[in-house]
């Protein structure tokens, strides 16, 4: 399982700054599991597989009048005029095309007048064909597809059930959305077999893939044997903080010289917008979270996705109404612990506003001054964050006079040429112009 971008646009995020005599946010989003944790495939790093021990005895299906029931309710309860159906796994495809056909009849049986509908489905695309393709088109889905890289860094962890590859048919199912003009994101988790390749990613999903639009999600992988967050070891899949920071960098600096405008890396947008002064936008570096929860097959809902696990369950959509549960103050008190346990470090951090801390699900480590709460991720946070500041700045700026941040690559391919005719200059015992103090010689002019 990795996970589909289900950011709220800014009008709707008024969940935990609503009055005191309300916390019903005007939107939310659940991810709903109608078939749990089942999947057809086994991906080493899933952190999802191990939630079907919550549901011994189950079969695993949503029933239909808890469809209906759902549909109703998260219709009622969205207080804005565009709403999102978000189906995840395990692998929602297993439920079989007749069930999303229902739920789309029932999507516009129940919804408002002036509403306009989405949905947006996470798939590992293994089970994809024509009939899928052709209904997902004809609904407007927008499709989130699980692709680790080229072939052999995908099938590093992604597998079957029987431990086989998965590269070819996840392809052809990408190939078949193409076909069918289906829009698609790719979703690439970022692990210890893929971090050290980042422009083989990168490239491959650019060029191959040929998608516009990428997500890169650190793998942090609690090692313990229940599945919940617990414990503050990972696994040996898990990608390490500094080499999630360089894989990010090795990126961001191919992007930003050739494909602003062009290609969309989801933490860049989240990066660009904080620097613009907006809301980073995306829970994980929002100040508070808890406005994206999740739904078991059988109607139990949990605080989020990470967290499907029995302290974080709200109740069941059958005994208590779905507003209820999320305006809780269980779920209130959730979606603010993310900044009130935000340890020193952090609020004295100069990426905090872009960062603020990270998920709470990868908060493992202590600060140097010991303090618990410091994210596994945050020395790659902290250097990628810093190494983009600048032309973040300079895109920003561009944002400000109503100019396309693209410009970005042609000032910077400016600044390079003006550099090398700096260089070409340069007399050796010169000081270098790269201004680093040193003479020529003994810096870029060593290489000449
Ligand atoms: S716990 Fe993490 S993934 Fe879940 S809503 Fe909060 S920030 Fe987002
Ligand atoms: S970079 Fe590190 S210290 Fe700074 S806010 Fe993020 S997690 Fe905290």
């Amino acid at each position: 399982m990795t996970q589909i971008d289900l950011t709220l646009p800014p009008q709707t995020k008024s969940f935990l700054s609503a009055g005191s005599e309300s916390f019903a946010p005007a939107a939310f989003h659940v991810m709903m599991k109608p078939r749990g944790a089942i999947c057809n495939l086994d991906c080493e790093y899933c952190y999802f597989l191990s939630k079907e021990f919550m549901y011994p005895g189950s079969r695993f299906r949503m029933a239909d009048d808890l469809l209906e029931a759902y549909t109703k309710q998260y219709i009622e309860a969205q207080r804005v005029p565009e709403v999102t159906f978000a189906w995840q796994g395990g692998e929602p495809t297993l439920m079989g095309l007749d069930f999303f056909k229902r739920a789309v009849e029932l999507q516009q049986q129940y919804r408002k007048p002036g509403m306009t509908i989405h949905n947006a489905l996470q798939t590992n695309g293994t089970l994809l064909d024509e009939d899928w393709c052709r209904f997902f088109h004809e609904h407007n889905f927008l499709i989130g597809l699980s692709v680790d890289g080229p072939r052999e860094l995908h099938d590093a962890y992604r597998v079957d059930k029987g431990g086989k590859p998965t590269f070819e048919r996840v392809m052809k199912g990408l190939h078949l959305l193409r076909r069918h003009k289906v829009e698609f994101n790719i979703l690439t988790t970022v692990h210890a077999a893929n971090a050290g390749h980042p422009l083989e990613v990168y490239r491959f999903l650019r060029d191959e893939a040929k998608t516009q639009f990428m997500q890169f999600i650190p793998i942090v992988e609690r090692d313990n044997e229940t599945g919940y967050q617990e414990g503050n070891t990972v696994t040996d899949r898990s990608v390490m903080a500094e080499q999630y920071g360089r894989f990010l960098i090795a990126i961001f600096d191919e992007w930003v010289r050739r494909d602003v405008g062009r290609i969309y890396v989801q933490i860049f947008d989240v990066a660009l917008a904080a620097w613009t002064g907006n809301r980073p936008g995306l829970c994980i570096f929002e100040e508070t979270c808890g406005n994206a929860l999740a739904m078991e097959h059988n109607g139990d809902l949990f605080s989020c996705d990470h967290f499907v696990e029995p302290n974080y369950r709200l109740g069941n959509i059958t005994e208590i109404p779905l507003i209820e549960m999320v305006a809780s103050e269980k779920q209130r008190q959730f979606g603010l612990d993310k900044r009130d346990t935000l340890p020193q470090y952090c609020r004295a951090c100069e990426v905090r506003f872009v960062c603020n801390g990270g998920c709470p699900k990868d908060r493992i480590l202590t600060t140097p001054d010991g303090e618990p709460g410091l994210n596994a991720l945050c020395a790659g946070f902290r250097l990628f964050f810093n190494h983009i500041d600048r032309p973040m700045k300079i895109m920003a700026n561009e944002l400000r006079y109503q100019r396309p941040p693209a410009n970005i690559m042609r000032i910077l391919a400016d600044e390079e040429l003006a550099r090398q005719r700096q260089f070409s200059a340069a007399g050796r015992n010169d000081p270098c112009p790269c201004g680093s103090g040193r003479k020529f010689k003994q810096c870029h002019g060593a290489r000449r």
